[in-house]
């Protein structure tokens, strides 16, 4: 497990597998000098046998799975089925699937069922509003009791946390959260977790960061913001970006 993380949401992009084979040999040369940060990337279900990776610091992962191994589940994928394919990471709880009626206690099932698969769940969290009254942080506060409820200090510590305030996905660098608001963010995030883990499980566990990340915020966000890592979206389509985000972090003083 390396220090550092980016990972990739390739969301619905690209458009065909020729081009998503490109932009997956082109992020493979960037991760070949990296020290200390692995890269994930992940691509639509189509892609993800096709995309395969032997290196120990570039990792496919899926966007979603379902909760249960096989059945009567038209058009779902089970963790059993992606890990078979060579998937080991995957996007759990996206605001755009809880946008489609995706519960907390759904996501707490599929993170069940994933770290059985031996999958490495990255499970999203975030507010839909930053109040200046601090609701927020109540709303953080469910949302991380529901989505870890039952699971062990040992699944929290195969797992990363991807905090993604839903108002700062989709904007430019200026509309991401700023550093400083992040790094207080992440220490009640871990405030939260350390109730159900204790302190020292809770400062170790892997967060990291998605909204608006780009070459310009990057290096302003991992050198203050307490996180260790990102999970950028548009900005992973293009290797350019995404190669100047994957360095910002591996360079991290
Ligand atoms: C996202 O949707 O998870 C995301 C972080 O998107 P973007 O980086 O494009 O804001």
């Amino acid at each position: 497990m390396s220090k550092y993380i980016v990972i990739g949401n390739w969301k619905m992009n690209p458009e065909t597998l020729g081009e998503a084979k490109l932009l997956f040999r082109k992020v493979a040369n960037i991760t070949q000098k990296l020290k200390r940060t692995e890269v994930v990337v992940c691509p639509p279900f189509p892609y993800l046998s096709v995309l395969q990776s032997k290196s120990k610091k570039f990792f496919v992962g899926a966007q979603d799975v379902h909760s249960e191994s096989s059945g009567a589940f038209t058009g779902q994928v089970s963790p059993t089925m992606l890990k078979s394919v060579g998937v080991t990471y995957v996007i759990i709880g996206h605001s755009e699937r809880r946008a489609l009626g995706e519960t907390d206690a759904l996501v707490n099932r599929k993170i069940e069922a994933a770290l059985k698969a031996r999958m490495t769940p990255i499970v999203c969290i975030g507010e839909a509003d930053h109040d200046s009254h601090g609701k927020y942080l109540s709303f953080l506060t469910e949302q991380i009791k529901n989505c870890f409820a039952g699971l062990s200090r040992a699944d929290l510590s195969k797992t990363i946390i991807a905090y993604e305030p839903i108002w700062a996905i989709g904007k430019n660098a200026k509309g991401a959260m700023d550093s400083r608001m992040l790094h207080e963010t992440v220490l009640y995030i871990q405030k939260v977790l350390s109730e159900q883990y204790g302190r020292a499980a809770s400062q170790k566990a892997r967060i990291i960061y998605g909204g608006s990340v780009d070459e310009s915020n990057a290096k302003d966000l991992i050198e203050n913001g307490n996180v260790i890592g990102f999970l950028p979206g548009r900005a992973s389509l293009s290797a350019e970006t995404f190669g100047a985000i994957v360095r910002a972090v591996d360079s991290k003083k």
